[in-house]
């Protein structure tokens, strides 16, 4: 089963690392479609990072 945004069973799931919650951790599964969106995202998560803050954004 896919753990990410789909949740669809019966395709083929990638393991992508484990994942902790309030002292347990499980073993995360994610399908290619949803894996590329979580790419997407760690991608835009860095770029807003290392983007310098902009003045105008604040008035
Ligand atoms: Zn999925």
């Amino acid at each position: 089963m896919c753990w990410l945004y789909c949740h669809r069973t019966g395709i083929p799931v990638i393991w992508i690392g484990p994942t902790q919650f309030e002292g347990m951790s499980a073993p995360m599964f994610g399908c290619a479609d949803c894996i590329a969106e979580l790419e997407h995202m760690i991608w835009r998560h860095f770029v807003r990072k290392d983007a310098p803050q902009t003045p105008a954004s604040t008035r």
